[in-house]
Formats: structure tokens, sequence, C-alpha cells
């Protein structure tokens, strides 16, 4: 008779969806000091060590405590491509086999991260890769911060890593939770990635009733991505707009628990013929009246099976005349990465079969 004498292996909950607070209460309960919990956090998010083994100032006897109580999570990198224009696109694989984008971005003085914050997306943006595979899962707090943890070993040299923008794959506010507390981690001083908020930016597609929390819960920026200024063509492109329309939204934004100084920024990509008029431009203008707002343009990138165009670069200098005309701050974006699919709207999900 076979004797099945093998332990089946239970997983451990990872020690990288703990925050302060649930770390100190769980070394409080088995005995350790309360400070050891920042030195434990700055091994993991300020050392970025690889296992509890590295944490060479902690004893053997509660090394082995956390080895026995926790895992500690990493990203599998499956690829890492190169734009012309310097940008990296990687590609990584989560633990159940469901894979994700972030995007490395040169800028003059800095880089930019762009994370993901789900596995797809379930708002159907029509003018978006993402929603072509639907909402498949959210990211947990460690897959967030893990994309930080493994692109910041890559950026060496003078130019250091500053900036992070939560617009990659997914809607971070269809995420709350885990999004304010990877965040959490982001901007933590003492012992987390010690990121300044007014260098962390999360864009979202609009969904208002998050709004008062997130504006309680964190002091990082708030893009929004608007991209039309009539209900009905908002509501063809981004079906959110059915159930908070513009008026609505652009209210919540002028309620907005904004930081001192700061603006909202709006993100409105340009599609040839949908809403790059200078009737638009104007409408625009008179829309964001009640909000501290400044405005991005991106030209709109087109991706295999994509139904829109890219307007002239006339109709967007155009447009942008039109807002500069009326006072505001517009700037256009070109995407990086176009040429390696990293571009705004162009990352997706893909699962690896191996
Ligand atoms: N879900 C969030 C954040 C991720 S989308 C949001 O919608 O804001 C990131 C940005 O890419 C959004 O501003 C979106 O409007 C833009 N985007 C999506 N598809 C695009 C495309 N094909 N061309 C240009 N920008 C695009
Ligand atoms: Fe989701 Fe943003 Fe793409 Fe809309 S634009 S489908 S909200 S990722």
């Amino acid at each position: 008779m076979t004797q099945f004498t093998e332990k089946i292996p239970q997983t451990l909950p990872d020690i990288k969806t703990f925050n302060k607070e649930e770390l100190t209460r769980w070394f409080e309960e088995k005995g350790i000091q309360a400070y050891r919990t920042s030195q434990v956090m700055r091994w993991i998010y300020l050392k970025q060590v690889e296992s509890f083994d590295d944490m060479t100032d902690l004893s053997i006897k509660n090394r082995q405590l956390l080895t026995e109580n926790f895992s500690f999570s990493m990203l599998e990198t499956r690829q890492v491509e190169s734009s012309t224009d310097g940008s990296q696109k990687y590609l990584f694989e989560l633990q159940d086999g469901n894979t994700i984008e972030t995007v490395l971005i040169p800028e003059k003085t800095h880089y930019t991260l762009c994370i993901s914050t789900q596995v797809g997306c379930a708002m159907g943006c029509r003018f978006c890769m993402t929603a072509k595979s639907g909402l498949i899962r959210n990211l947990t707090q460690a897959e967030i911060v893990n994309q930080v943890i493994r692109v910041l070993k890559d950026v060496t040299g003078e130019k250091r890593l500053t900036n992070i923008v939560l617009m990659g794959m997914g809607e971070p506010l269809a995420n709350y939770e885990n999004v304010i507390r990877a965040i959490g981690i982001l901007t933590d001083n003492d012992s987390g990635l010690q990121f300044s908020t007014r260098r962390v930016t999360l864009s979202t597609s609009g969904i208002i009733s998050r709004f008062e929390a997130l504006g309680r819960d964190t002091k990082i920026n708030l893009a929004i991505s608007l991209n039309a200024t009539e209900n009905h063509t908002r509501s063809m492109l981004m079906p959110v707009n059915r159930k908070y329309p513009i008026e609505d939204l652009i209210d919540a934004c002028a309620r907005y628990q904004l930081a001192p100084r700061n603006k909202i920024t709006f993100e409105y990509i340009l599609i040839q013929g949908v809403n790059d008029s200078t009737a638009d431009a104007h409408r625009l203008a008179k829309l964001l009246r009640p909000v501290k707002a400044k405005i991005n343009l991106i030209p709109f990138n087109e991706h295999p099976g994509s139904e829109f165009k890219r307007p002239a670069e006339s109709a967007t200098l155009k447009f942008q005349a039109v807002l500069h005309e009326k006072g505001y701050t517009a700037i256009i974006r070109h995407s990086k990465g176009l040429d390696i699919s990293a571009a705004c709207g162009q990352l997706s999900a893909k699962k690896i079969i191996s």
C-alpha cells in the first residue's frame, strides 16, 4: 500500500500584504518589541532584500519565526522590451500565471513608473486595449508595490525613479482598498518606499462614489480621464459615464479635497472627428471653470483593431490654443513607448501558458 507521508504545503500569508499597524500587532502578540516592525519593513522596502535570512540585524530566532509564518512574494520578470525613446515595458508574471505590464518612462531629470492595479479592467472604455480582456482580477497590495520594487533594482545611475503614476492596466478606484494600502507603503517616509505624495498620481475613469474617501485617505495627485465634453460622446466612449455623467463628475471634482496649491489633471484623448473640434475645446474650457484644473491632451494611440484615428497635428495644436487662450495649462502628451505597445491604452493582459 502506498503511504502518503508528504505534507501538503500550506501557503503562508505574504508579509507584503500587511501594513505597519497589522505587523506591529502581530509582533506584539509574539512578544517582539514594536520597533522591530520598522526594522523589518525597512529591509523589505528600503533595502529590498529577497528573504528573511537577509535581515541580518534580526536574531536568528526572529528570522526563523518570520520564515515559519510568512511568505515573501516577488514578481517573475517574463520580458523587458526597450523602446527607441528609452522607455521600457516590463511583463511580469503573477503567482497564478496571470501577467501584468509596468512601464518605466525616462524624463529629463528623473524616471516615472506607470504601474497597474488590476489584471485587465471592467470599465469597457471603447478606445482602450486593456478593456478588451475584461476584468480578470484585482492586484493585491503586494503585487502593486512589487512592480516598483522590481523596477527600482534596474534604475541605477544619476537619474532617479521619483514619480509614480497609477495609469497602467486597471481602474484603481475599483480596487480601492488594496490601492490605498499600496499607496500607504509607497509614500511611508519612515519604513516604506519614501515616495513624495506630490509625485504619485492616481488616474481614474471617474468613479466618483470613491472621491470623498480618496481625498480623506491620501494626499496624492488625482487625474481624471475625461475624454469628452458631452454626455452622449462620453457615454459612447466610456460606459462609466452612464452611471456618473459629466456634470456629476465635475461637481465631485470641484468638491474634491485637494492638497494646498494642487490641481486636478484632466486627461483628454483627442480622437479624430469624435471629440477634437474647436467647439469641444471651448466646451471643455467652460466645463472646467469650477475646478482647479490642468489639462493633458493625449493624441489617440492607435492599436490593432482600434476603430478610432489620431487627429492631425494641426487639429491638436488648435485645440490646445483655445485652452491656452482661456487661461489653462494644457500640455500635449505624446505617449512614450509606442513602438513596443507600452503607450497609454495599449497595455493588455495575457496569460502565460507554459
Ligand atoms: N483606468 C484609469 C487608469 C488607467 S488608463 C483611467 O482610465 O484613468 C490610463 C490612461 O490611458 C487614461 O487616461 C486613458 O484615457 C488613456 N488611454 C487609454 N487608451 C488610450 C489610447 N488608445 N490612446 C491614448 N490614451 C489612452
Ligand atoms: Fe479601464 Fe482606464 Fe482602460 Fe477605461 S481607460 S478600460 S478605465 S484602464
